[in-house]
């Protein structure tokens, strides 16, 4: 995900504003890293420079159903 991106990225839970963490990046690109909320400190990851931004009930569901 571009690192502008985290301008109109909140949380799905409380819409506060996220933490970006960064573990690997391309130029503007994030490619691996988490995005933490400050409120309800949630984690939500960024794999293949893609944040996952579905709450965490929804990502447990979806990471049971693809295993
Ligand atoms: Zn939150």
């Amino acid at each position: 995900m571009r690192k502008d991106l985290m301008d109109i990225l909140a949380c799905p839970m409380c819409k506060s504003e996220l933490e970006l963490k960064i573990d690997e990046e391309e130029g503007d690109e994030v490619i691996k890293g988490s995005l933490t909320c400050a409120k309800c400190s949630e984690v939500y990851p960024i794999d293949d420079g893609i944040p996952n931004l579905l709450p965490p009930d929804l990502r447990k569901a979806a990471e049971a159903k693809s295993s």
